[in-house]
């Protein structure tokens, strides 16, 4: 896996998460996984792709992906 002078940020509003799993689904490289509850969980951050689909897909805004530049 390519190191890149990028790195991806991933903040989810848990007020916001009705834990429908939508992120989780949509998430090909498997960033996510869920807790007891349903919430999103990141445990593969380094996966992530920055594509944005969980963003663009999640229902209620919950979450946002920052790209954060390391230059
Ligand atoms: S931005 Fe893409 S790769 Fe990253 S967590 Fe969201 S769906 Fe997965
Ligand atoms: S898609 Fe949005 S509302 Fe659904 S589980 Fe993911 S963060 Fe929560």
């Amino acid at each position: 896996m390519n190191k890149t002078d990028k790195e991806v940020k991933i903040h989810i509003d848990e007020a916001l998460c009705k834990r429908c799993g939508f992120c989780i689904e949509f998430c090909n490289t498997k960033v996510y996984e869920a807790d007891q509850d349903g919430l999103p969980l990141i445990k593969n951050l380094e996966e992530c792709t920055n594509c944005r689909l969980c963003e663009l897909r999640c229902p209620d805004f919950a979450i946002r992906v920052e790209v954060v530049n390391n230059e």
